[in-house]
Protein backbone atom coordinates (compact mmCIF):
# COMPACT_ATOMS: atom_id res chain seq x y z
CA UNK A 1 0.00 0.00 0.00
CA UNK A 2 1.17 3.51 -1.20
CA UNK A 3 1.34 6.34 1.70
CA UNK A 4 0.40 9.54 0.63
CA UNK A 5 3.75 11.76 0.31
CA UNK A 6 4.03 15.24 0.58
CA UNK A 7 5.92 16.03 -2.35
CA UNK A 8 3.75 14.49 -4.50
CA UNK A 9 0.56 16.53 -3.04
CA UNK A 10 2.62 19.68 -4.26
CA UNK A 11 2.80 18.73 -7.67
CA UNK A 12 -1.28 18.70 -7.72
CA UNK A 13 -1.21 21.66 -5.61
CA UNK A 14 1.37 23.55 -8.37
CA UNK A 15 -1.22 22.19 -11.50
CA UNK A 16 -3.98 23.53 -9.40
CA UNK A 17 -2.13 27.11 -9.23
CA UNK A 18 -1.39 27.25 -13.18
CA UNK A 19 -5.29 26.09 -13.45
CA UNK A 20 -6.17 29.21 -11.47
CA UNK A 21 -3.79 31.36 -13.54
CA UNK A 22 -5.49 30.02 -16.59
CA UNK A 23 -8.54 31.42 -15.60
CA UNK A 24 -10.14 27.67 -14.81
CA UNK A 25 -11.08 26.64 -11.13
CA UNK A 26 -7.81 26.12 -8.70
CA UNK A 27 -7.86 22.55 -9.05
CA UNK A 28 -5.49 19.31 -9.94
CA UNK A 29 -4.29 16.13 -9.18
CA UNK A 30 -1.49 13.81 -10.41
CA UNK A 31 -1.23 10.17 -10.57
CA UNK A 32 1.93 8.32 -9.37
CA UNK A 33 3.15 4.95 -9.75
CA UNK A 34 6.32 3.35 -8.24
CA UNK A 35 6.96 6.27 -6.91
CA UNK A 36 6.85 7.93 -10.46
CA UNK A 37 4.16 11.15 -11.76
CA UNK A 38 2.52 9.12 -14.60
CA UNK A 39 0.11 12.07 -15.27
CA UNK A 40 -0.71 15.68 -14.25
CA UNK A 41 -4.44 16.80 -14.41
CA UNK A 42 -5.13 20.19 -14.86
CA UNK A 43 -8.85 21.52 -14.41
CA UNK A 44 -10.29 23.22 -17.80
CA UNK A 45 -13.69 23.19 -17.25
CA UNK A 46 -14.27 27.08 -18.43
CA UNK A 47 -11.21 27.05 -20.88
CA UNK A 48 -11.99 23.98 -22.35
CA UNK A 49 -16.16 24.38 -22.05
CA UNK A 50 -16.14 20.71 -20.95
CA UNK A 51 -17.60 19.88 -17.71
CA UNK A 52 -16.82 16.33 -17.60
CA UNK A 53 -12.93 15.33 -19.25
CA UNK A 54 -12.41 19.45 -17.79
CA UNK A 55 -12.33 18.13 -13.99
CA UNK A 56 -8.59 17.91 -12.80
CA UNK A 57 -8.87 14.40 -11.90
CA UNK A 58 -10.69 13.05 -15.21
CA UNK A 59 -7.79 14.62 -17.00
CA UNK A 60 -5.18 12.58 -14.90
CA UNK A 61 -6.76 9.93 -15.55
CA UNK A 62 -7.71 9.35 -19.10
CA UNK A 63 -3.84 11.05 -19.75
CA UNK A 64 -2.28 8.01 -17.29
CA UNK A 65 -4.10 5.14 -19.28
CA UNK A 66 -3.04 6.85 -22.61
CA UNK A 67 0.87 7.06 -20.97
CA UNK A 68 0.33 3.39 -19.54
CA UNK A 69 -1.08 2.01 -22.59
CA UNK A 70 -4.48 0.13 -20.80
CA UNK A 71 -7.63 1.06 -19.14
CA UNK A 72 -6.42 0.18 -16.02
CA UNK A 73 -4.16 2.01 -13.30
CA UNK A 74 -3.90 -0.66 -10.61
CA UNK A 75 -0.93 0.18 -8.20
CA UNK A 76 -1.51 4.05 -8.61
CA UNK A 77 -2.31 6.82 -6.34
CA UNK A 78 -3.75 9.74 -7.09
CA UNK A 79 -3.39 13.21 -5.63
CA UNK A 80 -6.24 15.70 -5.92
CA UNK A 81 -6.65 19.41 -4.01
CA UNK A 82 -9.92 18.94 -3.43
CA UNK A 83 -12.03 15.53 -2.19
CA UNK A 84 -13.51 14.42 -5.64
CA UNK A 85 -16.59 14.77 -6.81
CA UNK A 86 -19.00 11.49 -7.83
CA UNK A 87 -17.94 11.64 -11.00
CA UNK A 88 -14.75 11.82 -10.52
CA UNK A 89 -14.81 9.28 -7.55
CA UNK A 90 -16.90 6.70 -9.86
CA UNK A 91 -13.97 7.08 -12.44
CA UNK A 92 -11.28 6.09 -10.05
CA UNK A 93 -13.31 3.15 -9.21
CA UNK A 94 -13.34 2.38 -12.90
CA UNK A 95 -9.85 2.51 -13.37
CA UNK A 96 -9.35 0.30 -10.50
CA UNK A 97 -6.82 2.65 -8.53
CA UNK A 98 -5.14 2.02 -5.20
CA UNK A 99 -5.49 5.05 -3.54
CA UNK A 100 -6.55 8.79 -3.16
CA UNK A 101 -5.16 11.32 -0.89
CA UNK A 102 -6.97 15.09 -1.10
CA UNK A 103 -6.49 18.09 0.46
CA UNK A 104 -9.68 19.86 0.27
CA UNK A 105 -12.63 18.08 1.91
CA UNK A 106 -16.03 18.50 0.73
CA UNK A 107 -16.87 20.45 3.89
CA UNK A 108 -14.35 22.54 3.83
CA UNK A 109 -15.85 23.03 0.17
CA UNK A 110 -19.59 23.46 1.37
CA UNK A 111 -18.62 26.58 4.10
CA UNK A 112 -16.49 28.19 1.33
CA UNK A 113 -19.98 27.80 -1.06
CA UNK A 114 -21.75 29.32 1.91
CA UNK A 115 -19.42 31.88 3.00
CA UNK A 116 -19.52 33.57 -0.76
CA UNK A 117 -23.03 32.87 -1.06
CA UNK A 118 -23.29 35.47 2.18
CA UNK A 119 -21.01 37.80 0.45
CA UNK A 120 -23.01 38.01 -2.56
CA UNK A 121 -25.86 38.49 -1.01
CA UNK A 122 -27.70 35.40 -1.70
CA UNK A 123 -26.82 35.31 -5.34
CA UNK A 124 -24.08 33.30 -6.05
CA UNK A 125 -24.69 29.22 -6.18
CA UNK A 126 -21.96 26.26 -7.34
CA UNK A 127 -22.92 23.00 -8.45
CA UNK A 128 -22.92 20.28 -6.29
CA UNK A 129 -24.13 17.12 -5.52
CA UNK A 130 -24.43 16.17 -2.07
CA UNK A 131 -22.39 12.58 -2.29
CA UNK A 132 -19.35 12.02 -0.38
CA UNK A 133 -16.45 10.38 -2.30
CA UNK A 134 -16.82 8.09 0.88
CA UNK A 135 -20.12 6.55 0.56
CA UNK A 136 -18.86 5.83 -3.27
CA UNK A 137 -16.39 3.98 -2.33
CA UNK A 138 -18.28 2.32 0.67
CA UNK A 139 -21.05 1.34 -2.51
CA UNK A 140 -18.07 0.87 -5.08
CA UNK A 141 -16.15 -2.19 -6.12
CA UNK A 142 -13.05 -2.54 -6.06
CA UNK A 143 -12.02 -0.42 -2.81
CA UNK A 144 -10.23 2.24 -3.07
CA UNK A 145 -8.51 3.72 0.09
CA UNK A 146 -9.09 6.86 0.88
CA UNK A 147 -6.08 9.60 2.02
CA UNK A 148 -8.68 12.59 2.84
CA UNK A 149 -7.25 16.27 4.36
CA UNK A 150 -3.94 15.10 3.59
CA UNK A 151 -2.03 18.48 3.00
CA UNK A 152 -5.56 20.51 4.30
CA UNK A 153 -4.16 23.80 5.50
CA UNK A 154 -1.51 24.18 2.43
CA UNK A 155 -4.32 23.40 0.31
CA UNK A 156 -6.60 26.28 1.52
CA UNK A 157 -5.08 29.00 -0.52
CA UNK A 158 -6.45 27.85 -3.35
CA UNK A 159 -9.80 29.08 -2.73
CA UNK A 160 -8.13 32.58 -2.67
CA UNK A 161 -6.91 31.27 -6.65
CA UNK A 162 -10.19 30.78 -8.47
CA UNK A 163 -12.04 33.02 -9.73
CA UNK A 164 -9.28 35.57 -9.71
ZN1 LIG B 1 -14.94 15.90 -10.59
Amino acid sequence: MNQPEEKFMKLAIQAAEESAANGDYGHGAVIIKDGEVIATGYETLKSANDPVNGHAEIDAIRKACQELGQPYLQDCIMYCTAEPCPMCMSAIIWAKMESVAYAITRDDMIAEMERLKKESGGNFSWRQIAIPAEYIVKHGEPKVTLFPGFMHEESQKLFDLTGK
